[in-house]
């Protein structure tokens, strides 16, 4: 029986039931599998080297004649050696196997091997340690490019190079091509054949090069393809028309605003009166002022006779946009109501009637606002704020929310989201740049200090206060759900709370010192949060769960504990809760690491206020998984591309999806059929979207 791509592994030798399963594990079942089961790196075994000319900091392929039958020592139990003498013409080397017994059985004396390891030179005496081998002339993992796959428990990197040098030898004809022609013309990409065989074995690192760039356009393509597809099924959807103007808004806000907020409110106006569902993504740096065009969104609403639900990614922001919403807005006539996971009993019964009646026009909240039983009456627009993790999924599910006609979807970005990533997680989106901040704002000047200068520290809040200032101190603690941001290993909440007890008692017992944390109840940390806003608190002690959105004005200095246990992006946040108002602005970052890299990563911050060049470095330095947390964003796992490292692919590959989208949104024509296909694959989780 000829090899197919679908014969299964366990019809190769060498793969019974019990490995099998294993490779079923790795996602693996028939050889055609494999052929997508992708080297995590590659060694180069190409170069062949008589013992004599061996390197000494590398490792090479040496071939040798086996002078002797191998000789096996227990040392100790689970220790055993195999020693074997082998020559070449220019040398003898003894070479020692650890533990591996088969050897003695395998290796015959007076046959040639190639070993492929790291010669060591004893004087005139070649020594080596548990090299690869096999015979000469086999050609299998000596002598190449070796691809070096992922594994698991019981399957053997050789085992499965053996797999995929089948698949690649004898599976290929016919591979089916996924790229329509004119694409692959069009961007110089190489055949999948060509794809599929360089990127297991490449003849040289410029072919696999070349197999690689094809590999991750094909798998970018197909992304963007879906996204494109969501984008124009979205854009095409009815939308309730809502009218309204910008200037009779602006007379309610205390301040005029900016030309930046300005913009992003037109847009918002022409989206929502255009008769088409509105999904807009509002992106702008901390600070610049998104709120008061969220506000303008859920005014509209409210004129129009249709709710607004304002979803905030933590109770605490939830709470102070119900009261900046309540302040700007009830003037105007509109209702305003939050509901987060503390709203219980008889009072979450109340509100829920309220909504469903339709007299609650703006319902402010977390998560729970699109939780089971939370009926609207008629809800018409979505807005969710510094949701960075509010995905494409997400969004999706919504659109079920609004009954016949989905609601109407505005995204306000917290800012770190490096435009890579943005053009894939918001890629269905339209997007309103906010560049400008409110007049009057200085830059917050950062700076990096050890433990010696805390006095000197605790001096400058003083000082700050003095002068009528209020001052964050934030901690890293374990036990806060700070926003998607693995904080690595911070202070338990007893710790915290001690230090904040700490600060009260022995360094500023003269002051008025708050503290909040996530586990206090919704009530106190609201209690806490309103004091400190109110200005009632001098100094506020807290965990990450300040880390978005919270707006004091009058706050001119935060200082971070442990401030290296942070990401770049998420100092940024905590930074931005600083420099909103009129006053000069401090960040100061508390490290006692001695680490290059932490400094390094500190520095950056110090250097520069730009959200956005913050997020790359970021997304530079922790990739994107660290990023957003394991598949928090809501899209499917790439396997080839690189988020960081393949903006350009990502951008070329984006632009030729949207343009064969346009052409054919449904993928309807034959030469597309495979494609379609893929789509829907890729998507998985979501399949229902695009059938
Ligand atoms: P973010 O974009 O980070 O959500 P906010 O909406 O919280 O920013 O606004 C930050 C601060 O700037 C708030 O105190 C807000 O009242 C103020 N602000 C917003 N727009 C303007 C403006 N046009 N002029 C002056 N102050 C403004
Ligand atoms: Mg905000």
């Amino acid at each position: 029986m000829p090899l197919t791509r679908e014969t299964p592994l366990t019809d190769l030798p060498g793969v019974g039931p019990a490995r099998g399963k294993k490779l079923e594990k790795l996602g693996l079942r028939t050889l055609g599998d494999t052929l997508n089961h992708l080297p995590q790196r590659y060694e180069d075994r190409r170069e062949c080297c008589a013992l004599q000319d061996a390197p000494q900091d590398r490792p090479c392929c040496v071939s040798a004649l086996v002078a002797e039958t191998p000789r096996i020592s227990y040392v100790r139990r689970g220790l055993s050696l195999v020693k074997v003498k082998a020559v070449d013409g220019t040398g003898t080397v003894y070479i020692t196997f650890f533990n591996q017994d088969y050897i003695r059985e395998v290796m015959r004396a007076g046959e040639s091997y190639v070993f492929y390891g790291v010669v060591e030179r004893q004087g005139n005496l070649f020594a080596m340690t548990n090299p690869v081998f096999e015979r000469e002339g086999a050609a299998r993992f000596t002598g190449l490019i070796m691809p070096v796959y992922p594994l698991t428990a019981g399957i053997s990197n050789n085992l499965l190079a053996g797999l995929t040098r089948r698949a690649v030898d004898e599976c290929l004809d016919g591979l089916p091509e996924v790229l329509p022609a004119q694409v692959r013309k069009a961007h110089k990409l190489c055949q999948t054949q060509f794809a599929r065989k360089n990127i297991h074995y490449p003849a040289d690192f410029e072919e696999l090069a070349i197999a690689r760039r094809r590999l991750v356009f094909e798998e970018l393509f197909v992304l963007t393809c879906g996204l494109a597809q969501l984008k124009d099924r979205r854009s095409a959807g009815k939308g309730r028309t809502l009218e309204s103007a910008p200037e009779d808004f602006a007379a309610l806000l205390p301040f005029a605003p900016t030309g930046a907020q300005r913009r992003a409110m037109e847009d918002i106006a022409a989206d929502l009166r255009s008769g088409k569902a509105m999904n807009r993504l509002v992106q702008g740096d901390v600070g610049s002022g998104k709120t008061a065009v969220a506000a303008f969104g859920a005014w509209t609403a409210a004129k129009n006779g249709v709710q607004c639900a304002l979803m905030a990614p933590t109770e605490l922001l939830a709470e102070q946009h119900a009261r900046t919403m309540e302040a700007l807005l009830a003037p105007a006539g509109v209702r305003a109501a939050l509901l987060t996971g503390s709203v219980k009993g008889t009072e979450k019964k109340a509100l829920l009637a309220a909504l469903a009646r339709g007299e609650i026009d703006l319902l402010v909240g977390t998560h729970a606002l699109f939780s089971q039983g939370v009926e609207y009456r008629d809800l018409g627009l979505v807005i969710a704020d510094e949701q960075h993790r509010f995905g494409v999924a997400q969004r999706a599910a919504l659109a079920e929310k609004g009954g016949a006609v989905p609601p109407h979807v505005l995204v306000m970005s917290a800012t770190p989201i490096p435009r890579t990533l943005a053009l894939i997680i918001y890629g269905d989106l339209d997007v309103s740049i906010m560049d400008e901040l409110p007049p009057g704002r200085t830059p917050v000047s950062t700076f990096t200090v050890g433990e010696d200068k805390r006095q000197r520290m605790y001096g400058f809040v003083r000082k700050q206060v003095g002068e009528g200032r209020q001052v964050y101190i934030v901690c890293p603690s374990v036990e806060e759900n700070s926003g998607g941001w693995e904080d690595g290993p911070g202070m338990d909440l007893k710790a915290v709370t001690a230090y904040a007890r700490q600060l009260q008692e022995q360094v500023f017992p003269d002051l008025r010192v708050g503290f909040v944390h996530g586990k206090l109840k919704s009530k106190d940390k609201e209690a806490v949060m309103a004091a400190f806003a109110g200005g009632t608190l001098d100094v506020l002690v807290s965990t990450t769960v300040i880390e978005v959105g919270v707006d004091v004005p009058n706050a001119s200095l935060m200082i971070i504990e442990n401030a290296d246990r942070f990401g770049l992006s998420q100092l940024h946040q905590l930074r931005g809760r600083v420099g909103r108002g009129k006053h000069q602005s401090w960040c100061v970052l508390v490290s006692s690491s001695r680490g290059e890299t932490a400094r390094e990563r500190l520095k950056a911050l110090c250097a520069t206020t730009d959200g956005f060049q913050i997020a790359e470095e970021d997304l530079r330095l922790r990739g994107p998984g660290d990023f957003f947390g394991k598949r928090q964003h809501g899209l499917p796992q790439l396997k080839v591309a690189d988020f960081a490292a393949d903006l350009e692919l990502l951008k070329e590959a984006r632009a030729a999806a949207e343009e064969l989208i346009a052409a054919d949104p449904e993928l309807k024509k034959p030469s597309h059929r495979l494609l379609k296909r893929r789509v829907r694959e890729l998507f998985e989780e979501n399949a229902e979207l695009f059938n």
